[in-house]
């Protein structure tokens, strides 16, 4: 971690500390209500629960912290994208996507912006920059992509993107902002699911978007209070707590991913393995430079489908599920999900077990196939 990164880890558990009066819990209250008590017309106090909540406010707080930038949060990362396509396009304009990217982003755009008059292009992650961005109003960029960790150059697509008169969006799902910071490359506008690590237990779903621009922070905020699309304060209170851990986690989590990436990579299970942390990877290059770590997820592939099943059933520390950042170690195939991926594409997401415990299951059960 940079120096930077430290000082913004330490400093985020004591964030509320110059707030407190004499007596008050340390921990973060949290505030379930509706209505509060409002007389008359008054204004700058909060007054309904869809406008403003202490809680959100909170972990907002926090969130602006990590990202150093104004953010607002949202009940999911698929809501927190649909109010940058909602709170900023009009009829007309054309938004451009990963075709690799995360395929619900892809959904929305393709099922609702179209009726609306809005145009949307996809093209891969990996050539991101070729053909240019004339005529996009928003370019949105998940850099590495979910799941194949195919990577972009933010810094010269954000340049290009501003060249071209549009803005650009990053989904930063997978990194968080101890991995990646988009909006120190040039991005106008981060969005991410706070659903996976930042949150980390698997018990919530929650999104934010972040910019440093002010008339962005306020369209979104404003789709967020005029469409309902507002997050449960408790999810608001669990998200904040799993923030305060977010840099033991994430830090433990790619630690691991590197080990083990490195051992994979020497399996003969184990065939298209990537990873942008490895030396040879089609990744690797450009992500020592923009990227502060290398995240936990890696992608690979098995023999067939039933390799892929087995591999991920017999292990004793991977659980089956979908989704990632979770303490557990997780796995799935793909293909079940509709991306376009071989039957026996695996993506692994690294928990937070001991590394070398987990590399003993995942070598067992790898082992066991080829046996
Ligand atoms: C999970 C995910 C989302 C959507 O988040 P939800 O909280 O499930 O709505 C968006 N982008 C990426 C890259 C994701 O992994």
């Amino acid at each position: 971690m940079t120096d930077n990164a430290q000082a913004r880890a330490a400093r985020l558990i004591h964030l509320r500390r110059s707030g407190y009066s004499l007596g008050d819990p340390v921990p973060l209250p949290l505030t379930m209500a509706a209505t509060y008590h409002s007389p008359g017309d008054a204004t700058g106090y909060n007054q309904y629960g869809r406008f403003s909540n202490p809680t959100w406010d909170a972990v907002e707080k926090v969130l602006a912290h990590l990202e150093d930038a104004p953010c607002v949060a949202f009940p999911s990362g698929m809501a927190a994208i649909a109010s940058t396509f909602f709170g900023l396009l009009k009829a007309g304009d054309r938004v451009l996507l990963p075709s690799d990217g995360y395929h619900t982003t892809r959904g929305l755009a393709e099922r609702f912006l179209g009726k609306l008059g809005i145009g949307v292009d996809v093209r891969p992650t990996a050539s991101f920059l070729d053909g240019g961005f004339a005529g996009y109003r928003l370019v949105f960029v998940e850099s590495p992509s979910n799941p194949v960790l195919d990577i972009c150059d933010i810094a010269a697509v954000a340049k290009a993107v501003h060249a071209a008169g549009g803005i650009l969006a990053v989904d930063n799902t997978t990194m968080t902002p101890y991995g990646q910071r988009p909006l120190d490359l040039g991005a106008d506008i981060v969005v991410a699911a706070d659903t996976k690590a930042p949150n980390g237990h698997s018990d919530a779903l929650f999104g934010h978007v972040a910019s440093r621009n002010e008339d962005m922070i306020t369209a979104v905020t404003d789709w967020r209070l005029t469409s309902g699309s507002i997050p449960s304060p408790f999810d608001a209170w669990l998200v904040h707590r799993g923030l305060e851990t977010l840099e033991v986690r994430f830090d433990r989590m790619c630690n691991s991913a590197e080990l083990i990436a490195g051992r994979l990579k020497d399996h003969p299970a184990v065939h298209g393995l990537r990873f942008p942390g490895l030396e040879g990877d089609p990744s690797h290059n450009l992500a020592r430079i923009q990227m502060q770590r290398f995240g936990f997820l890696i992608s690979f592939s098995l023999a067939s489908a039933e390799q892929a099943d087995d591999f991920i059933a017999g292990c004793e520390l991977i659980q089956p599920a979908t989704s990632f950042g979770g303490v557990h170690t997780s796995a799935e195939r793909r293909a079940c999900r509709g991306d376009a991926v071989g039957p026996g594409f695996v993506r692994l997401a690294i928990g937070c077990e001991p590394a070398e415990e987990l590399w003993l299951a995942i070598k067992a059960s790898l082992d066991r196939l080829s046996a």
